[in-house]
């Protein structure tokens, strides 16, 4: 039996084991501020790596989730010269949901759809990877070493993360991240780049019916500093900017001392970045209101992801390859953000959102579509043994 046909019959018959190794994860809280809940969601990994006999290394985070990097040997035959560089398969572990959701609302499975927090985003793409290193750990036979990448903190942007995630990507000669499949099966080979930051503005306060006059409203400015920072918003150019959440002043009756805003910009050029962040910074540091004080801060940031000629042929490599799983794939763009800009900013082939299937991230109703599974395990595998057809 081949290679292939060996990892991918085995993976047949694991879709109960993938069921109840992401059961165990849904069930663990781990919330991106979380450390020991996502340090958690870890051990799982490290437990199920240690039974099949694949050693972790643990990269410690201060913050958040410490890193895990696991190692499948392969690839020793080969003469191609890039035998020796890692093929990356990523994931995050942590999930946006407060403490407790896990026993509000724990793993169930109805008519084949899997709900539960982080069911899809990205509990099952982590699934998915672990036992395709499983499988290939058993069976051999991957044309190079592969790397399973396991952070903790990617809902956040990836802060404490970014650094073993970049260095990751610079010995790599692809990077597979497992966020969940489209709706429609499809995977994504373009995002948005992101930045998150805040913004505090001074005002000051003063009796809004004995002393109006003294005040400085805090809150005016940013009535002001909302309208003009959304104008910057440039569709055609994919570009947003979106004030998510305001907060300020005292009582209804002070005219506002303080107040503050947090702006999430996306866009989708790299050299768009810097261009809208100058006018974010400029409109943030006038005073629409005489008087008033505003500062920025950068609160995280994810990089784009662009498709590269080589990030091209990773794609239709991995088509051809589901397609022989069973599986019609189309390429996205994606506005959301994640982990995989970092890759291909330091210059990793990176195909992105090739997890199992599911969708309604970051709510309630977000889910999993259980016969994915199996086939987009296969598919990956497929794809990891014909890298070598794409000269990648
Ligand atoms: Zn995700």
């Amino acid at each position: 039996m081949s290679t292939e046909s060996a990892v991918t019959a085995w993976l047949a018959t694991q879709q109960e084991a993938m069921l109840k190794v992401l059961e165990a994860m849904v069930n663990t809280d781990g919330g991106s501020y979380d450390k020991p809940g996502v340090d958690a969601v870890g051990r799982i990994v490290q437990d199920f790596m240690a039974a099949e006999g694949i050693p972790v290394e643990v990269i410690p985070q201060e913050k958040y989730g410490d890193c895990l990097k696991v190692r499948v040997a392969g690839g020793e035959a080969l003469s191609s010269g890039n035998e020796k560089r890692q093929i990356v398969l990523m994931g995050h572990r942590d999930t946006v949901f407060p403490k407790g959701e896990p026993e509000r609302r724990p793993f169930r499975i109805e008519n084949g759809i899997a709900t539960g927090p982080g069911v899809a985003d990205m509990k099952a793409g982590l699934v998915m990877n672990m036992f395709v290193l499983a499988g290939f750990q058993r069976f051999g036979g991957a044309p190079g070493p592969l790397v399973g990448l396991f952070t903790g903190d990617e809902e956040i942007g990836s802060p404490e993360g970014r650094q073993v995630i970049e260095a990751t990507a610079r010995e790599a000669r692809v990077v597979f991240n497992s966020e969940p499949g489209r709706p429609n099966g499809g995977v994504v080979t373009g995002r948005k780049g992101g930045v998150f930051s805040i913004f505090d503005i001074e005002g000051k306060a003063a009796h809004s019916g004995g002393n109006f006059e003294a005040g400085i409203s805090a809150i005016g400015e940013l009535a002001a500093k909302v309208t003009a920072l959304h104008a910057l918003t440039d569709l055609a150019r994919g570009i947003t900017v979106n004030v998510g959440l305001v907060s300020g002043g005292q009582s209804v009756n002070t005219v506002a001392p303080w107040a503050q805003g947090q702006i999430d910009l996306r866009y989708k050029e790299p050299a768009d970045r810097d261009e809208v962040m100058a006018k974010i910074h400029a409109i943030v540091e006038r005073a629409y209101v005489p008087g008033t004080r505003s500062r920025l801060a950068i609160r995280g940031e994810f990089l784009p992801l662009t498709q590269t000629p080589a990030a091209a042929r990773l794609f239709d490599m991995y088509r051809d390859a589901a397609g022989e799983s069973g599986l019609a794939i189309t390429g996205e763009f994606s506005g959301g953000c994640a982990d995989s800009g970092f890759t291909a900013a330091v210059g990793a082939p990176t195909i992105c959102a090739v997890g199992p299937v599911g969708g309604k991230a970051h709510s309630p109703e977000e889910y999993l579509e259980v016969a994915s599974l199996v086939p987009r395990a296969q598919a990956m595998a497929r794809a990891i043994l014909r890298l070598d057809q794409t000269g990648l």
